[in-house]
């Protein structure tokens, strides 16, 4: 079976859906356009939607951090908790088979963990839910989560029942057929980058980290060797093309031209970007893709490269999925 991830949540720091004035914008505009065509039926319609750019057909914008990993077994296998998690539950059937869930946290800021509130699977009994992280508070931040004065039900009353896999920095997970590694990442009170690999593919997931200046172009840089010939790397772009991730450092994040750089230099097929920021609206998300396809393009002839790496750049969305 390929290895596929799907995005449940995309958003960094806090959820921030589109609101009414922003929806009205994208009707006013998208009407505007259609001013001069006549549609037969609901299909043309469906066609003329699918040639808009997505920024005004779709939002980048809505749940925090959560990224399904389909393992070969149908486990179901999450990279982060954050409200995503909560779309997720929600598309099961109303009583599914009690199963065990494995959910990998890089951390626990509140967009990677607040999910598990309203994640339905620990609200039933006979269901497992497995924490795999490097975070050794991980226990004590989901009891938090779950108590007085911040939530209406205890730790303590949760059907499922909760087990925490906790590991020492550079320890290596698996989970039926998927071997994991993980990697130290800075970023306020750290963070863990985590490599999924099954059949001669990769997945890498790494958000909420920051990287110095030129550290790209160090050779034995560790995200080098981290990152080297994924098949999917799916980075922190919280800030767009044009504002530096250097100047907003005290928050630990990273940007879109310091993804192409790394997944350029390390041979990445395609590169996701994905914990937006909250503050830019979908437009602004939209025009960093064209500078992030035109640098792999520079990067490609300065490097030497006979082909373009990464060969795709896909702004991610909640319900994108995608296959290694
Ligand atoms: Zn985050
Ligand atoms: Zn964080």
């Amino acid at each position: 079976m390929p290895l596929k991830i799907s995005f449940w949540g995309c958003t960094g720091s806090i959820p921030s859906p589109i609101n009414t004035e922003q929806l009205r914008k994208k009707l006013t505009d998208t009407l505007w356009a259609t001013k001069d065509t006549k549609f037969s039926n609901k299909q043309s319609v469906c066609e003329f939607i699918n040639k808009l750019p997505f920024h005004q057909r779709g939002t980048y914008k809505g749940n925090t951090n959560c990224v399904q990993i389909h393992s070969a077994e149908d486990i179901p296998i999450f990279c982060d908790a954050g409200s995503g998690l909560r779309t997720y539950a929600d598309s099961l059937p109303e009583f599914p088979e009690p199963r065990t869930y494995h959910i990998f946290l890089t951390h626990l800021h509140w967009d990677h963990i607040q999910g598990l509130s309203f994640f339905k699977p620990a609200f039933q009994a006979g269901n497992k839910i497995i924490i795999h992280t490097l975070h050794h508070e991980a226990e004590d931040a989901v009891r938090r989560l779950f108590s007085v004065p911040y939530f209406p039900i205890d730790y303590d009353q949760l059907d499922a029942d909760f087990e925490f896999d906790i590991r020492k920095d550079g320890a290596s997970f698996e989970v039926g057929s998927l071997e994991i590694k993980t990697l130290k990442q800075d970023h306020p009170n750290h963070s863990w980058a985590f490599r999924f690999e099954t059949g001669g593919k990769a997945v890498v997931i790494s958000t909420d980290c920051q990287h110095a200046n030129n550290a790209a172009k160090d050779l034995n840089y560790p995200f080098l060797k981290f990152f080297n010939k994924s098949d999917l790397l799916v980075f922190d772009g919280q800030y767009a093309y044009n504002q530096s991730a250097k100047k907003n450092n005290i928050w630990g994040h990273s940007d879109i031209a310091t993804a192409v750089e790394l997944a350029a230099r390390a041979k990445v097929k395609q590169l996701i970007i994905t914990h937006h920021e909250p503050a830019n609206n979908d437009a602004t998300i939209h025009q960093s893709l064209a500078f992030a396809e035109k640098q792999a393009q520079e990067l490609a002839t300065e490097l030497n490269y006979q082909t373009t790496y990464p060969n795709n750049i896909i702004l991610a969305y909640d319900g994108l999925k995608i296959e290694a």
